[in-house]
């Protein structure tokens, strides 16, 4: 027994001009989100002071969490480009379409991940 068996491939709907008008201000939002965001956390980037009088337990502990400030720092900061690029399809009239196979991507994906330019099958291929 198969359970792959009857599965057939749905294409998505392109995109509505309503629908693409609405990711584009949820793409507007994010981006304003992100830029908001690095603003902030740019404050915890300070290098740790290693002369100042903490225990080392602690210091380890502020060198640990700026670790995972700059992690998470540059994996928005990595969206960015993927955002504007995403706005620049829409002003193309491209948006909505894989970037590899054409297929439209579909509103449900790409509320989601608005910024992304792959279909769901060939985003699965490439993981
Ligand atoms: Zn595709």
């Amino acid at each position: 027994m198969s359970s792959c068996s009857g599965f057939s491939r749905r294409v998505s709907e392109p995109l509505t001009s309503a629908q693409t008008a609405d990711l584009k201000v949820r793409l507007l939002a994010l981006m304003a989100e992100i830029e908001h965001a690095l603003d902030v956390s740019s404050d915890s980037e300070r290098p740790v002071d290693l002369e100042a009088p903490i225990g080392r337990l602690s210091r380890i502990d502020a060198i640990q969490q700026q670790k995972m400030a700059k992690a998470s720092r540059s994996r928005l900061q990595a969206r960015l480009p993927a955002l504007a690029a995403a706005l620049n399809r829409i002003a193309e009239d491209t948006y909505g379409d894989c970037a590899l196979c054409d297929d439209p991507i579909g509103y449900g994906r790409l509320t989601a991940r608005p910024e992304t330019p792959l279909c769901m099958p060939c985003q699965a291929e490439r993981e």
